[in-house]
């Protein structure tokens, strides 16, 4: 159905400007993220209703969806009218690293990607997929040119194969445009609007739909009858403006299609980190030197091989300590050379526990950061010895068995301490703050 042509709106300069731009903005949402991150943390969810929040349901499975459980609903409004509904508090170290997780598969596609809100990214695919197609082909099919479906499909494939999250995706000219196909394709779909079709997909939307329309913003509008994008086009622009000041502008180019933001590439990971606690009372030896030493160079281990998996080295190693009483405390040191074997982190981290440990009170959490991160360059390569290139064989060795058979398959080093003393996986130690799984 074509748009309403109403004198009032320049359609003539509109399509001008739309066939002008062929920009390929994606839009990536995670489905149901906190939810399904805890069903991932506790497979005996898979298939249940679940909600994650506190008072009110920040996220829930889809399953819960299916009971009439939605996203700012009270918890015992949702409980009521889901008894068996499983309400977890949500774990956000856990999700975050999912996140960065899918950040990483998005960033394979595209040169350009923007973490916007907690499970949501923007990104740039202008000009992708023909580089894509020559990369894997010689030849560029029409088809392949003007669809990234294709393409989208290979992203929601890895995002399902490295974190087992859904994505929903939509792809437009605009940031608008992308947003909105992406609530068409809710949950697990893409939804593509191709150039110059911009305003037939926009018309449908009620106006609270476009982003800048707040609660306030759509009451006025609801108030003089204005409900859809389509009437939204009616009103002159010069009126938003009195209306709704600068944002008033914005909305008037969004309903249009002509938000020329661009999407902003979010800053490259700075560190990575992981850290557990523990019940210093209850979990025997927890307290002992051994163990602790132990939990850091396990956690060292998982902080390495996710360095090695990400192809970076680290130049500064941090360890941290937090006491039964609050107290933190925390310290690191620069290597001579940055690094990722997981043994030269264990040695330079050692010292630093010593003198973390120097306050008698009970600790209750340890964890470690690997910061000052870099691309191992060639110039560095020329640095390794033979000692230094036999360690790194050993070390790809290891991260190519736990691939096939998951982190615990092969306890590493000091790391050993652990045995016997903490329930174990095929995904590593049980800690009480788990690791990334797989
Ligand atoms: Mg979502």
């Amino acid at each position: 159905m074509r748009p309403v042509r109403r004198p009032t709106l320049a359609i003539g300069s509109v399509s001008v400007s739309v066939s002008a731009m062929d920009r390929r903005i994606l839009h990536v949402d995670i489905d149901a993220f906190l939810a399904s991150v805890e069903q991932l943390r506790d497979p005996a969810l898979f298939g249940r209703p679940v909600a994650v929040g506190t008072g009110v349901v920040a996220s829930r499975s889809y399953e819960a969806k299916a009971r009439g459980v939605h996203t700012a609903m009270p918890l015992h409004e949702a409980l009521r009218r889901c008894p068996d509904l499983v309400v977890r508090e949500g774990d956000s170290r856990l999700a975050e690293r999912y996140r960065q997780r899918v950040a990483e598969v998005i960033g394979r596609f595209s040169p350009v990607v923007e973490a916007c809100s907690l499970d949501d990214f923007y990104a740039d695919l202008t000009g992708v997929p023909l580089r894509i197609e020559q990369a894997l082909a010689s030849t560029v099919t029409v088809d392949a040119e003007r669809s990234l479906g294709p393409l989208c499909r290979q992203l929601r494939a890895a995002v399902r194969a490295e974190t087992g999250l859904s994505v929903a995706q939509g792809l437009g000219s605009t940031r608008t445009v992308a947003r909105l196909a992406t609530t068409k394709a809710k949950p697990g779909g893409i939804c593509e609007v191709p150039a110059g079709r911009e305003l037939d997909f926009l018309a449908g939307f009620p106006v609270e739909a476009l982003p800048g329309v707040g609660p306030q913003a759509s009451g006025l509008l609801h108030a003089v009858g204005v409900r859809t994008v389509r009437e939204l086009w009616a009103v002159d622009r010069e009126l938003l403006r009195r209306s709704f000041g600068a944002r008033g502008d914005e909305i008037w180019r969004r309903c249009r299609g002509l938000d020329d933001a661009p999407v902003l590439a979010s800053p490259a990971l700075r560190s990575i980190s992981r850290e557990t606690s523990f019940e210093p009372r209850a979990e025997v030896g927890s307290q002992e030197r051994p163990f602790l030493r132990a939990m850091l160079a396990y956690l060292l281990d998982r902080a390495a091989s996710e360095l090695r998996r990400l192809q970076l080295c680290a130049r500064t190693v941090q360890v941290r300590v937090g006491h039964v009483d609050g107290v933190r405390a925390e310290r690191s040191r620069a290597l001579p050379a940055a690094t990722d074997r997981t043994d030269e982190f264990v040695a330079a981290a050692g010292g630093l526990l010593e003198h973390l440990l120097g306050r008698r009170v009970l600790v209750r959490l340890v964890g470690v950061t690997l910061a000052s991160l870099v691309a191992p360059g060639p110039a560095q390569g020329r640095l390794f010895d033979d000692g230094d290139a036999a360690r790194r064989r050993l070390f790809a060795a290891v991260d190519a068995v736990r691939a096939r058979h998951g982190f615990g398959a092969l306890v590493v080093g000091g790391a050993a301490g652990l045995l016997g003393k903490l329930p174990r996986g095929p995904h590593g130690f049980r800690l009480r703050t788990p690791s990334l799984a797989k």
